[in-house]
């Protein structure tokens, strides 16, 4: 297949050169596995997919955000009814918030159901005085603090793909049942709100949304509606071309969702429907994707998908233009979304863009910003410009990511003993002025912020400082399970909503 005017199919990334590559030592045992995985169904279909792509286009065009969340390091023992439900209740919550404060549809993203390979800044690590390779994800090898255990096992590939199906199949089953009919009672409480008057705030949000359910439920508006379920889609990092590359497969595209690859009417759709919302850039833009666009209607039917999650992304570390994961990326038919850090020089965003959306398509490539509190302002403005001045301009999805940039490391005492740790945390004021400040720069600089990108949990873990509820660093060790980075708990999250959705209503 040509992509790009050059040849790709789903093995072409392994003649590049890879960052974080993983070396497994028994081979035939990796050979086994992957003519498995070859066989196996996919996890999510095309349909799916391309319905993802369309609700993505319209967050391009600024008439509905992205809300993506989940845990840092997702392990296998996560697949169990309860974590399932309160994640996929908390992401229900903090969406319905943020409709209420941008009046927007909110599009759910879970950063689950295959969020098991992590990218590690060192690949080994010292542990009770030994040296051993760094935990890499459930997908790759064990966290057990062992040196065995901590090599690359091919097994787990296997492993992975049946946690994300009974994980997927529980969600489907669950949304379809009702785990998600906003008439049933949610927990909406702050917890111990050390502030009154921002509970009180709450309170009046909190009884609005209620309100307006009730109302609708009242007047008949809620049967058939959607009410009773929801969309949710899954994603994770695409870090592992091995495993991504065996659930790659060449499926024809749906005809029966609205024809996102279509150049005419995507060009047609995305004047119309930004009337209500921000301007695009539609003289250049318009001209530059019909032109472009003629090399995908060579062959409209047959395209790759990535069936093993609804939306992958391009890790920080991985997005080199001329390395592995770029490569495999830019063959698949999925929304990708890409991590831009502080190291991403302006001049690299439009190249990147155009090997991967060379047809323009709005909403295909979802731009994931993650620079820090400190940082944003020294970096998104030129990020900004640099897509606004190319043929790319009002294609992309802006995302803010506000968790990468925050780490930061904190002493705290280890229980029973006198000795301290250190470990990794983030303060919830720095998370939110982050994402305040990419509010603000988007709109000074006539741009749209189309979601956020959050490690989050539904369990009431002490894993990030500050908030409401005032954690501090001694609380931290109370209940601090991450496996990889802090995550906002259910709290912390719910209230990160109501804050963005305050920047919307004041
Ligand atoms: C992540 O999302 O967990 C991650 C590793 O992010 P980044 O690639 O931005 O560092
Ligand atoms: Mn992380």
């Amino acid at each position: 297949m040509a992509v790009n005017g050059t040849h790709w199919t789903p093995s072409t990334w392994r003649s590049k050169p890879a960052k974080q590559e993983v070396i497994y030592d028994d081979e035939a045992s990796l050979k086994k596995t992957i003519t498995k995985l070859n066989i196996l169904p996919p996890l999510v279909t095309p349909y799916e997919i391309q319905k993802l792509k369309n609700e993505l286009r319209e967050c391009a065009l600024g008439n509905a955000f992205l809300l993506q969340g989940g845990d840092c390091a997702e392990l296998f023992d996560y697949c169990n009814q309860d974590m399932i439900e309160a994640k996929v209740k908390l992401l229900l919550q903090m969406s319905l918030v943020l409709i209420y404060g941008a009046r927007k549809k909110v599009v759910r993203v879970a950063r689950m159901a295959g969020q098991y390979a992590k990218p590690r800044s060192s690949p080994m690590e010292t542990l009770n005085g030994v040296e051993m390779a760094s935990f890499r994800g459930d997908i790759l090898n064990s966290y057990e603090p062992d040196v065995e255990a901590r090599k690359p096992d091919p097994a787990r590939l296997l492993d992975a793909y049946y946690h994300s199906a009974s994980t997927l199949n529980y969600l489907r089953g669950a949304l379809s049942s009702g785990l998600a009919d906003m008439h049933a009672p949610l927990d909406w409480s702050l917890g111990h709100v050390v502030d009154s008057s921002v509970r009180d705030k709450y309170q009046q949000i909190v009884s609005r949304i209620m309100d307006t359910l009730e109302m609708m439920r009242t007047i008949g508006l809620d049967t058939g509606s959607g009410l009773e379920t929801v969309d949710l889609f899954t994603s994770h990092e695409g870090l592992l071309l091995e495993y991504e590359q065996a659930l790659t497969r060449r499926l024809r595209q749906p005809q029966n969702t609205p024809a996102a690859s279509q150049p005419q009417a995507q060009v047609t759709s995305m004047r119309q429907s930004s009337q209500p919302g921000r301007k695009v850039n539609g003289t250049s833009h318009s001209s530059a994707y019909v032109r472009k666009s003629s090399v995908s209607a060579t062959n409209p039917l047959m395209s790759h998908y990535n069936t093993s999650a609804h939306f992958i992304w391009i890790g920080d570390r991985t997005r080199q233009l001329t390395h592995a994961h770029v490569e495999y990326f830019r063959g698949i038919a999925n929304p990708i979304g890409v991590k831009v850090g502080p190291t991403m020089p302006p001049s690299d965003i439009v190249p990147l863009l155009d090997i991967l959306n060379p047809n323009h398509e709005i909403g295909k490539i979802v731009l994931i910003t993650r620079y820090g509190h400190d940082k944003i302002k020294d970096h998104l403005p030129a990020h900004i410009q640099a897509v606004q001045n190319s043929s790319h301009n009002g294609t992309v999805v802006w995302q803010c990511d506000p968790m990468h940039g925050n780490g930061r490391n904190a002493n705290v005492t280890v229980p029973g003993t006198e000795g301290t740790s250190t470990i990794k945390t983030r303060r919830f004021s720095d998370i939110l002025s982050e994402l305040q400040q990419a509010l603000l720069i988007h709109q000074e600089h006539d741009s749209y912020l189309g979601g956020t990108h959050l490690e989050l949990t539904g369990e009431a873990v002490t894993e990030c400082v500050g908030g409401a509820e005032g954690l501090t660093e001694e609380d931290l060790s109370l209940n601090y399970t991450t496996f990889c980075d802090p995550r906002l708990n259910e709290k912390q999250a719910l209230e990160l909503a109501f804050l963005v959705a305050g920047f919307y209503r004041e």
